[in-house]
C-alpha cells in the first residue's frame, strides 16, 4: 500500500533545502539537445504507432500570452493586450495540428488534453472550444467520462458565462490560479485578484459540471506572513476545490526576468517558508486533503487520491495524472513532447516558433532520445514521485537487473539520507518514510544521473529551484 502519511519535520527539511529537478521527466529538459529534430520526431512518433500495444495519447497546448507579468513568473509567456495576436497565434496551431496529428494512427486513443500557459483565457471562450474540438475531430478521444480535457484560468479575466461554453466543448476540469490572496503581497507580485471573481468561476465552474477544480497557491512570496497566508488557506478550504497545489517561490532571476522587479527587500528566509509550509500541511490536512506527492493535495473522493491509494497514479510534464503511460504530443510554442523512447521542445521564443510553421515543418527546436539507463532510471523515478516508493523486484523484472549491483553507487548516496530517517531499506522495496515524504526530489536525486555540473562550468548559479 503506496505511503500518504506526511510527517512535517523542521530540522529535516532545514537541512535537506537545496536545489533540486521537480521531475516532471526524467532525464530532465537541460539534457535535450538541438541534434534531436523534425526527423527524429517522426521516427519517434512510427515507432510509437508500431508498439504491440500502442500508448495511448495525451495533448498539451501551449498560450504564451498574458494581460499584465506577474513578477514571481517563471512560465514561458508574452505579455501583450492585443487580441489579434491571440487570432494569430490559433491561425499557426492549427497548422501545427494539421502537421502533427497524421504522424499516428488514428485509432490511438487519446486521453488527455490539457491547456496551459501563459494565460489560456487570454483567447476567448468560443476561440478555445473551436480549438478544442478541432483537436478532438483529429485525434480519437474515448467517451468524455474516460477523459481528462482541464484548462488553466485566470480568474481576472474569466467570465462566469465562459464556463458552459468549455464544459459544451468538452472541458471537464479547471485550474485556477491564485497564489494569495492577501492583498499586500498581491501588490508586491503585481497580481491582484479578489476573492469574489475567483470564487465565482468556482460556482460557475461546478454549475456547468466540472468533475475536478484546482487552485495553485505560492509560498516564499515577497510580503507573505503567518496570518496573511493563513487567512488564505482559510478561504481557500471554504471555497473546497478538489485539488491543491501549494508551491514553493523560487526566485531565480538570472534565469526568469521578471522576477527582477522583485523588491528583493521583501523576500522571505528559509525560516519563514519554512513556517508558511508548515501552516500548509497542517491547515489542508485537518481539512480533509490528503497528500499526493510533490507539493499536490487532493480531497480523498478525487480521482488522484484514488489512484494514489490503488498504486496506480501517473505524473508527466502536466503533473499528476490518472491516465497509464501515455504518448505525449506538446503544441505551441516551447511545448514539451514525450514520443516512444524521446522528449523534444518546440522553440521557447515565438518568432522560431512562428517560423517553423510558416516554413511547413514540425517546430521541435531539441531533445532527446533515451537510452536502456534512462528509461531505468525514469520508471524509478516515477515510482518515488508517484507512490513514495522503488518497488525492487518488479525494477528488476522490467529492466533485467540486478538492483543492488546497478545502483551501487546511488545507494552508497541514499545510506545518508536513511540514517536521516526519509527513507527505509528493505529486500523488496525503497520507501520514503511520513518525513521524507516533502523531499521525494531529495530522494530521486540520488539516482540521476546528469546532476553533478561539469567539472569545467562556469555559471555555478543554480538551475533549479530549491526543495523547500
Ligand atoms: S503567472 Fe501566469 S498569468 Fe502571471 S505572468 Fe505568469 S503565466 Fe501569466
Amino acid at each position: 500500500m503506496p505511503q500518504t502519511a506526511l510527517a512535517f519535520d523542521a530540522d529535516l527539511l532545514r537541512r535537506y533545502d537545496r536545489p533540486g529537478p521537480r521531475y516532471t521527466s526524467y532525464p530532465t529538459a537541460p539534457q535535450f539537445h538541438p541534434g534531436f529534430g523534425e526527423a527524429e520526431l517522426r521516427a519517434a512518433a512510427a515507432r510509437s504507432n508500431g508498439d504491440p500495444i500502442p500508448r495511448p495519447l495525451s495533448l498539451y497546448v501551449h498560450v504564451p500570452f498574458c494581460h499584465s507579468p506577474c513578477f514571481y513568473c517563471g512560465c514561458n509567456r508574452v505579455i501583450t493586450r492585443d487580441p489579434a495576436r491571440g487570432e494569430a497565434y490559433l491561425a499557426r496551431l492549427r497548422r501545427e495540428i494539421a502537421l502533427t496529428a497524421p504522424l499516428f494512427d488514428r485509432d490511438r486513443r487519446a486521453v488527455q488534453l490539457h491547456f496551459g500557459g501563459g494565460t489560456p483565457n487570454f483567447l476567448s471562450a468560443t476561440q478555445l472550444a473551436d480549438l478544442a474540438l478541432l483537436l478532438q475531430s483529429r485525434f480519437h478521444f474515448g467517451p468524455a467520462a474516460d477523459c481528462d480535457i482541464s484548462i488553466e484560468l485566470d480568474p481576472r479575466h474569466g467570465r462566469p458565462q465562459d464556463l458552459p461554453v468549455l464544459a459544451e466543448a468538452g472541458f471537464n476540469r479547471v485550474s485556477l490560479g491564485v497564489q494569495d490572496f492577501d492583498p499586500a503581497v498581491q501588490q508586491a507580485v503585481n497580481r491582484e485578484q479578489g476573492i469574489e471573481d475567483t470564487a465565482a468561476i468556482i460556482e460557475a465552474a461546478r454549475g456547468a459540471g466540472m468533475q475536478s477544480i484546482n487552485i495553485d497557491l505560492i509560498y516564499g512570496l515577497p510580503g507573505q506572513c503567518l496570518e496573511g497566508f493563513g487567512r488564505t488557506l482559510e478561504i481557500v478550504t471554504e471555497l473546497r476545490p478538489d485539488r491543491l497545489a501549494v508551491y514553493s517561490y523560487a526566485h531565480l532571476p538570472h534565469l526568469f526576468k521578471a522576477q527582477k522587479q522583485i523588491d528583493a527587500r521583501l523576500l522571505l528566509d528559509g525560516e519563514a517558508k519554512l513556517a508558511l509550509l508548515q501552516l500548509a500541511v497542517e491547515r489542508l490536512t485537518a481539512a480533509g486533503y490528503v497528500y499526493i506527492g510533490m507539493d499536490h493535495f487532493a480531497l480523498p473522493g478525487d480521482a488522484l487520491a484514488r489512484a494514489r491509494a490503488r498504486g496506480d497514479l501517473h505524473r508527466n510534464f502536466m503533473g499528476y495524472t490518472t491516465h497509464a503511460d501515455s504518448d505525449l504530443i506538446g503544441l505551441g510554442v516551447s511545448a514539451i513532447s514525450h514520443i516512444a523512447d524521446t522528449y523534444s521542445q518546440n522553440p521557447r521564443d515565438l518568432p522560431a516558433w512562428e517560423a517553423a510553421i510558416d516554413a511547413g515543418r514540425l517546430p521541435v527546436a531539441r531533445g532527446m532520445v533515451l537510452d536502456a539507463d534512462d528509461e531505468l532510471r525514469a520508471d524509478l523515478i516515477q515510482g518515488l514521485m508517484c507512490h513514495g516508493e522503488i518497488p525492487i523486484p518488479a525494477l528488476e523484472a522490467r529492466h533485467g537487473i540486478a538492483f543492488a549491483e546497478y545502483f551501487a553507487a546511488d545507494l552508497a548516496r541514499l545510506y545518508p539520507l536513511a540514517e536521516d530517517g526519509l527513507v527505509t531499506i528493505a529486500p523488496d522495496a525503497i520507501r520514503a518514510t511520513p518525513r521524507g515524504q516533502l523531499l521525494l526530489r531529495n530522494i530521486a536525486m540520488c539516482f540521476d544521473r546528469y546532476l553533478a555540473p561539469p567539472a569545467d562550468a562556469a555559471d555555478t548559479r543554480p538551475r533549479y529551484s530549491r526543495a523547500i
